[in-house]
């Protein structure tokens, strides 16, 4: 699939005159479209919900967004509880799946009336003294080992830090009912990025065989199953993307033949995409600002890892395109680099792209999660602003560029 970018070569040089690159731009309408598809390949499901993984693009008018079409969120810090509150979204639309848990973060959880999910036994009692306990708690399974999944970012589950192992489950909702806990729920989060159908009906399969085992052995029954998120994107032109009705369809099979068979019929299900919802949504836009000839080609932006970590952290692929350049040949081959003093800082190494010319404008493909949120603040780069393109064409500025007054503001100077 060709990577598209909403606005042709004059729109961007008008957004730029009034916000100076590097930003993020995100497009209101793919959000909605996303978040839409993904309502559909549940719309059979009880009383679904999307909690949208804030983590991903932590800005309140983003979740608004998708908070005005249904979503919850699914929060993993105080920060990310906050920008929930700022959004609209309280009570059980907000779902804490975060884990080694700081006191804090359950107390605002157990005030907002989140649905607080648990990553450790012990955090029973952690929450219990803490904080006190909710009438309804989630526990985080982790299944050790499974089929042929587990991928690169996550890992193989049984060397992840998260969740609880298969006996400690069964252990738990003992401990939390005799503790006065009323009602129960079921996570598990295993896959990251991924695009084949196989994974999430795996993911299903365990935990509604789970849901049935609680059951059957402690005659609990789970009001809600949630399957996590890790719905991936194709970053690549060549990627295929997630085939959704297959997904949709087989879960539904596997709920009909799992669930409803064992007389389970009400188990709300829930996920907590992120990348699906916002990754093909954004782009950091840059310009370039340098050309170097050395014993390779580079192209130096005025935007750096601060702005964009996931090809420096994981050789992850983004694709760029440059802006009114987008049918010219790919005929040359460039590292297209940041300003760190630090040799990962590229967003692409040997990349074929057409012939680049000292103030071009790239875009920089796929940023929309996980991107601006994992900035940082190395060498005392400053993360960019955020632009929101609304659905009628306006752009707006929804979080300004860090300043150098922001760096230093946490200083002792004198
Ligand atoms: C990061 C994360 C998500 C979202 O993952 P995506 O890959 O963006 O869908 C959901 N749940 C938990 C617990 C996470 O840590």
């Amino acid at each position: 699939m060709p990577k598209n970018f909403p606005l042709d070569a004059q729109a961007l040089r008008d957004v730029i005159a009034k916000f100076p690159t590097p930003f993020h731009i995100y497009d209101e309408k793919i959000i909605r479209a996303n978040f839409k598809r993904l309502r559909e390949t549940f719309s059979w499901a009880p009383s679904y919900i999307e909690h949208f993984a804030v983590k991903a693009t932590p800005n309140p008018q983003i979740v608004k967004i998708l908070a005005g079409d249904g979503a919850g969120t699914d929060c993993s810090s105080l920060a990310e509880l906050k920008i929930s509150e700022m959004a609209g979204v309280t009570g059980e639309k907000i779902m804490l799946t975060s884990n080694d848990t700081p006191a804090d973060e359950f107390q605002a959880a157990l005030k907002l009336g989140a649905i607080i999910n648990l990553d450790d036994i012990t955090h029973i009692d952690f929450l219990e003294k803490n904080a006190g306990l909710p009438k309804v708690l989630s526990f985080r399974y982790n299944p050790a080992d499974i089929m042929n999944v587990g991928n690169d970012i996550i890992g193989r589950p049984a060397d992840a830090k998260y969740g609880l192992t298969r006996n400690q489950i069964f252990d738990a909702y003992q401990i939390a009912r005799r503790k006065g806990v009323k009602r129960f729920g079921l996570h598990t989060m295993i896959a990251s990025n991924e695009r084949g159908t196989e994974t999430f009906l795996y993911t299903a399969q365990i935990m509604f065989e789970l849901a049935v085992e609680i059951k059957n052995r402690l005659g609990i029954n789970l009001e809600f199953v949630n399957l996590g998120g890790g719905f991936g994107i194709p970053y690549r032109p060549e990627d295929l993307p997630v085939d959704y009705r297959a997904i949709g369809e087989g879960i539904r099979e596997l709920y009909d033949k799992i669930l409803i068979a064992n007389g389970l019929d009400k188990i709300r299900l829930a996920t907590e995409s992120g990348r699906a919802m916002t990754g093909d949504a954004g782009w950091l836009v840059s310009t370039v600002i340098h050309e170097k000839n050395t014993y390779k080609n580079y192209i130096g932006l005025d935007s750096c890892m601060a702005n964009l970590m996931r090809p420096a952290l994981y050789g992850a692929y983004h694709h760029i395109t440059i802006s009114g350049k987008e049918n010219a040949a790919a005929d040359h081959i460039y590292d297209v680099v940041g300003s760190l003093c630090e040799n990962n800082d590229k967003f692409a190494i040997d990349r074929p792209l057409p012939k680049i010319d000292i103030g071009d404008i790239l875009i920089i493909h796929d940023t929309g999660a996980h991107g601006h949120a994992m900035g940082f603040n190395y060498n005392g780069k400053l993360r960019s602003a955020e632009l929101l393109l609304r659905e009628n064409g306006e752009v707006e500025l929804i979080r300004r560029a860090e300043t150098l007054d922001d760096y230093f503001a946490t200083l002792k100077i004198n």
